[in-house]
């Protein structure tokens, strides 16, 4: 039987992310996947600035690769009579420094990332592989695969220290382990299509929901040379009759389309749910993305989830892989990771009740409340709290643990980029001032986790010599500052240094830089206690 120290069951864009995550770290990884090509269907075509560094870790850029397209406009809400309900301000760069809302399809994001994992000589995907059985004891588990290419084949069992279940919706592994959910639901059918337009056209917004209770409807780029049109299925309306291609032409007649001037890629009807796992661990097997949580498409934030999820998880698995026999650090994925996700499920299902009206009197009612607050912001709903992790792997009573950190522009040992490309991935120690020199523990710490302290100055500085010269004046500098991003960062959490995951989430925001220490120490008490195992 062969073995592997993780296999993750469904190969879809989580199950992909983290065969590289664990790929990049040396790890043996079995991805076992029932299908024998990649799922054809459209789905995702939305995601953020956060994901968009989460990428950029695998190497897949927006600003290089033209599957990713940048969006750079409003998005806007309108009803009926075309008048603005809504305006969110999707321009520019969000705080991970790529840009607020890109577009893409679905099946070429999974190609590319598939592309990547491909490079990874420690990651095996086993497609046409079925998963019907794990079997779980104290050293591993042995995951079972009927052979769904060829079922004289039989079937095939590998075995793992931990197995993740990537697989989806209706997940086999969730069920095998007894993982419970919690289901708000979310019953709404919409019609998906995917569009190819073979003349140019302009959309003006280019992304928009028409809130018009004859047919919600959603209009938005689908990637690079697509557009992606989601129309609701109104009550009593046969589903059938709309997931046919004739259905869907008739429905894009008034939007200007017509098999002469586009091609239906793809059509499917989906029923929208909200829900999430109350556990996300048993034992050594674990679930991410639509495994663990589903939500309705509205903020396109389900496979963003995911991929957080998994980002989450992959410097937990390290740790818990090369401290053999202590790793209660994996209980810490499922409490910080469900708060965050419940943030989305809630706001995607506040989109959805204002979209999803089917009733002319119920619409009109919330034109006049929207466009009041449109008119009068101070009627408006206040915007929500920044989603932030839930307890974990966190410094506590710390007003910025657990929220995203920033990633900017900075220059280092003579080279200019963005963080992530000049400096690396890991933990980090950012700060203002120098640290005072760290106690034994507080460097055991650091020692154990390969963490850096780095100092980042010379902030606003007209380009990079200026900042260097500024910079030295005041402190040593490791990182200056190029665009003075940090500074205001580190001006809005009011703190002068700042410990920041290798998931780019903030452990601790510190005022004072002679906290360090006490963080750092108090870190090194939440994490394995076992010896390192170099794998
Ligand atoms: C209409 C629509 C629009 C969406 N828009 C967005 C958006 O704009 N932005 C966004 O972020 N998200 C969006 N989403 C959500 C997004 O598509 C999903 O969250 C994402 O695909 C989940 O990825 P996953 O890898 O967790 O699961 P999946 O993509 O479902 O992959 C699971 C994989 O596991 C495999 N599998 C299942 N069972 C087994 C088994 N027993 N053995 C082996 N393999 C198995 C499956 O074959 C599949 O390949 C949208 C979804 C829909 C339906």
């Amino acid at each position: 039987m062969d073995t592997y120290d993780v296999a993750i069951v469904g190969y879809g864009p989580v199950g992909q992310l983290l065969s590289i995550l664990l790929g990049q770290r040396g790890y043996r990884v079995a991805a076992l996947e029932r299908f024998p090509a990649a799922y054809p269907l459209p789905r995702a075509v939305h995601l953020d600035h956060e994901i968009a560094r989460i990428l950029q870790s695998v190497d897949l850029r927006s600003d290089r690769d033209p599957v990713i397209e940048p969006y750079d406009d409003w998005y806007e809400w309108r009803n009926a009579a075309g008048k603005t309900l809504l305006k969110v301000d999707w321009r520019g760069v969000g705080p991970s420094w790529w840009h607020t809302s890109n577009f893409f399809s679905q099946p070429e994001l999974e190609r590319e990332l598939d592309l990547r994992v491909q490079k990874q000589p420690s990651v095996s995907v086993l497609r046409g592989r079925n998963v019907t059985g794990l079997q779980q004891d104290l050293n591993g588990v042995t995951v079972t695969a009927s052979m769904t290419n060829d079922p004289d084949e039989g079937e095939q069992r590998v075995r793992a220290r931990y197995v993740v279940g990537c697989d989806g919706a209706n997940s086999v592994v969730r069920g095998i382990a007894g993982l419970p959910m919690t289901d708000v639901g979310f019953p709404f059918d919409w019609l998906i299509l995917d569009m190819i337009p073979n003349e140019p056209m302009r959309f003006e917004p280019p992304a928009w929901q028409l809130c018009d209770p004859a047919r919600p409807t959603t209009i938005v780029p689908g990637g690079p040379g697509r557009r992606r049109w989601e129309f609701m299925a109104l009550p009593g309306e046969d589903i059938q009759d709309l997931n046919s291609a004739d259905k869907a032409w008739e429905l894009l007649q008034p939007w200007g389309l017509t098999p002469d001037n586009a091609a239906l890629e793809r059509h499917a009807v989906y029923r929208f749910q909200a829900r999430w796992a109350n556990q996300w661990r048993q034992g050594r097997i674990l679930i991410a993305g639509d495994a663990a949580h589903l939500m309705p498409p509205f903020a396109g934030q389900g496979m963003c989830a995911g991929l957080r999820d998994v980002n989450n998880l992959a410097w937990k698995l390290d740790l818990a892989l090369r401290h053999q026999g202590d790793d209660r650090v994996l209980d810490s994925y499922g409490p910080e990771r469900t708060p965050h996700v419940r943030h989305f499920i809630e706001l995607s299902m506040q989109l959805g009740r204002v979209i999803c009206v089917p009733d002319a009197a119920d619409a009109e009612a919330r034109d006049e409340a929207m466009i009041a607050a449109m008119n009068d912001p101070s009627l408006a709903p206040p915007p929500p709290d920044p989603p932030r992790l839930g307890p974990g792997i966190l410094a506590v009573d710390d007003a910025a643990a657990g929220v995203l950190s920033i990633q900017s522009r900075v220059a280092h040992d003579g080279r200019e980029g963005l963080f992530d490309d000049v400096v690396g991935h890991g933990w980090f120690v950012l700060s203002t001032k120098s640290v005072p020199p760290l106690s034994a523990q507080a460097q055991a710490t650091m020692d154990r986790l390969g963490g850096r302290t780095l100092t980042v100055g010379g902030f606003g500085a007209a380009d990079a010599a200026d900042a260097a010269d500024a910079a030295d004046a005041d402190v040593d500098v490791d990182l200056v500052d190029i665009d003075g991003r940090y500074a205001s960062w580190f001006d809005e959490l009011k703190a002068d240094a700042v410990v920041i995951r290798p998931d780019f989430y903030v452990y601790a925001a510190l005022s004072d830089v002679e906290d360090v220490d006490a963080a750092l120490t108090a870190l090194g008490r939440q994490l394995p206690a076992a010896p390192m195992v170099t794998t």
